[in-house]
């Protein structure tokens, strides 16, 4: 397989070019490349720092600013500053419900499956979109910084996201103007970055800890033939440095005997001790006291208390280690490395508490808090071909998958994934009553599945009459070490099952490769946006579809005003369905959606009622 890349700003091929390595994280994110001296370096443009506050802020021109300025605004435009986006990354509301009250932000609640949007200015914004911002702002950083134009990437994941979380993230990488040529693990790449893993001959067992801001977790990973295999990972993605901070301001409120109510409406005098109780917290890896004042406020504090405070948190983590090694089935002496990732790490008392646990002196010679960018660069630069030490193992050169609602391709292996691979993902239906569902397998990069090629289409027949969204239909991809791919759908509650053959690679030449790839990247930005066009469509639908059933069946329920209501703001949705405004699309969605939840609401309550009347006690 060639290797190509494309100059975007001239158009022309070149035959080397920069990859850059990104460490996409929840607090701060870095990009990092191989310098002339042929090691990883995080790039620090005009000085601005290494790392990269993830956090987008957008102005009144809905225009967006990443970074240190961002994170200004916090206090001061708090519903228009956008920090964490990781976490909700490839998620549903259903999935950060529990959580949404760490959010400033207003966060679109559509009491469905369908991913999160956020809500700032007068605009709708996808996770991938505002990750996109942050990745974007890299790219412009590294571009600057080394002269040349920088348009392709890996980028590092935890090593628990899920497939969705992993596709949103090339999603992003696609929309910022990069080519993602790979999404590694963060333990993966932390281990890369001390070296380990780069010999074939070496088999290794590590572990890695990685306590960031605001998450924390542990993997277990196994290292074969050059090949990383995660044996478990644990953890909790709402455990990390801030809740250190947390810990050190609720202590300096108690020693102080601050209001605590009065002190909440003081949004200013909150965020400058929260900064300071960081800034205690940070020179307490390196000395014993701290000791500050903001006007009449003490802010002092001791190790020893610092300690304490945070003794319970730091548990929790050694408790997730225990975890993680039991789901591996290993013992504690089966690990020959511990890896320490993330800023918190810096902390003393984590640090030997990791020690403890695990008996062995951790690696920490590497910045904690730059050792994944690094990897990632290391990553990349394999990837290139220039370390004719390592064995590029054999890769598949274009995407696959099946087409999804309204023509789009759902990506199953993507590209680059190392073959022999499997990959598999469900699906439902979309209509009450379906019976049949089309499966039609297709290869390449583009969104539409019309841009791409067809490999093959078959019908999964005979699944059981059930209402639309029951029927689980596993699609299962197996593409072994012959390029042959083996497209399987199995319908989970009858057990309906039907399967393929195909060999992607026929009649597929290098020329067309080449030219399915740049055509990607030439439309990466037009590709996107149609996507998220028909998506928003597919979910205004579909809230259509139920929101009329709704009306229909309960009608009992509603005075004629509301029913009169309803009908505006679905007339209202429809009417927005026929433009091709993914923003208006949305904002009728949610006007309907907030209209009507007290609605379904009420007649929950009802149905609850009327269970109780009928129950004999
Ligand atoms: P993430 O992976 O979540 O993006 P980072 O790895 O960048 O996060 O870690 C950020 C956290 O590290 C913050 O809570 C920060 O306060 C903490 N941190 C940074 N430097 C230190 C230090 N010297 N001592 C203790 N904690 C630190
Ligand atoms: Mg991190």
């Amino acid at each position: 397989m060639a290797k190509i890349s494309i100059n975007l700003a001239t158009g022309s091929l070149q035959q080397e070019e920069i990859i850059v390595g990104i460490d996409l994280g929840t607090t701060n994110s870095l990009v990092a490349f191989i310098n002339p001296d042929k090691n990883p370096q995080v790039i620090n443009d005009s000085g601005k720092g290494l790392l990269v506050p993830s956090v987008v802020y957008f102005n009144s021109h809905n225009e967006a600013i990443v970074g240190n300025e961002a994170k200004e605004f916090l206090t001061t435009d708090p519903a228009n500053t956008i920090f964490s986006v990781k976490r909700l990354l490839g998620r549903s509301y259903k999935d950060v419900a529990e959580h949404s009250d760490i959010f400033s932000y207003k966060i679109i609640d559509d009491d469905s499956d369908a991913l999160v949007k956020i809500h700032a200015g007068d605009r709708f914004y996808t996770p991938i979109e505002l990750s996109a911002e942050i990745l974007k702002e890299l790219k412009a950083r590294a571009e600057h910084a080394l002269k040349t134009p920088v348009n392709r990437a890996v980028i590092t994941v935890p090593a628990y996201f899920n497939d969705s979380q992993r596709q949103a993230t090339r999603d992003a990488g696609k929309l910022a103007g990069l080519d993602v040529m790979r999404i590694v693990n963060e333990p993966t790449a932390a281990s890369l970055a001390y070296g380990i893993g780069l010999d074939p001959t070496q088999q290794k067992t590590i572990a890695v800890y990685d306590l960031g801001g605001g998450t924390f977790d542990v993997s277990i990973l196994q290292i074969q033939n050059g090949i990383f295999e995660v044996l478990a990972t644990n953890g909790n993605t709402y455990l990390g440095g801030d809740d250190f901070d947390r810990a050190i301001l609720n202590y300096w409120i108690e020693q102080n005997k601050l209001d605590k109510a009065e002190l909440a409406n003081n949004n200013v005098l909150m965020q400058t001790l929260r900064l300071q109780a960081e800034a205690a917290k940070k020179a307490l890896s390196s000395q014993n006291l701290y000791n500050e004042q903001v006007g009449e406020i003490w802010c002092t504090l001791d190790k020893q208390t610092f300690e304490k405070l945070i003794a319970a948190k730091v548990d929790e983590t050694i408790t997730a280690c225990k975890n993680a090694l039991q789901d591996s089935g290993l013992a504690v002496t089966a690990i020959d490395e511990v890896i320490l990732v993330g800023g918190s790490t810096r902390t003393p008392y984590v640090k030997k508490q990791v020690e403890a646990f695990f008996g062995k002196k951790p690696q920490d010679n590497i910045n904690p808090d730059e050792v994944v960018a690094l990897g990632a660069a290391i990553q990349a630069d394999v990837l290139a071909g220039n370390r004719s030490d390592i064995l590029l193992l054999d890769v598949t050169p274009l995407s696959l998958g099946i087409e999804t609602m309204g023509g789009l391709m759902d990506v199953i292996i993507a590209r680059n994934s190392k073959v022999p691979t499997k990959a598999g993902r469900q699906y439902t239906t979309s209509i009450d009553g379906q019976v049949n569902m089309k499966i039609a397998v297709y290869q390449g990069e583009r969104d539409l599945v019309k841009e791409n090629r067809k490999l093959a289409e078959f019908d999964l027949k005979g699944i059981p009459a059930m209402p639309a969204g029951l029927p689980k239909v596993d699609i299962n991809f197996l593409l072994n070490a012959d390029g042959i791919l083996t497209v399987q759908a199995i319908e989970l509650r009858s057990g309906v099952k039907q399967e393929i053959e195909v060999k992607p690679s026929y009649g597929l030449t290098d020329d067309t490769v080449e030219k399915m790839l740049i055509d990607s990247i030439t439309h990466a930005q037009s590709d996107v946006a149609q996507r998220m066009l028909i998506e928003a469509r597919s979910e205004g639908e579909q809230l259509l579809y139920t929101a009329e059933r709704f009306v229909e069946k309960h009608a009992e329920h509603l005075t004629q005003a509301e029913i009169r209501d309803t009908q505006l703001y679905i007339s209202a949705l429809k009417n927005a369905l026929t433009l091709n405004d993914k923003d208006l699309i949305l904002k009728k969605a949610d006007e309907l959606n907030e209209f009507t939840r007290p609605f379904a609401e009420r007649v929950m309550d009802a149905a609850i009622s009327t269970a109780m009347k009928g129950k004999k006690i």
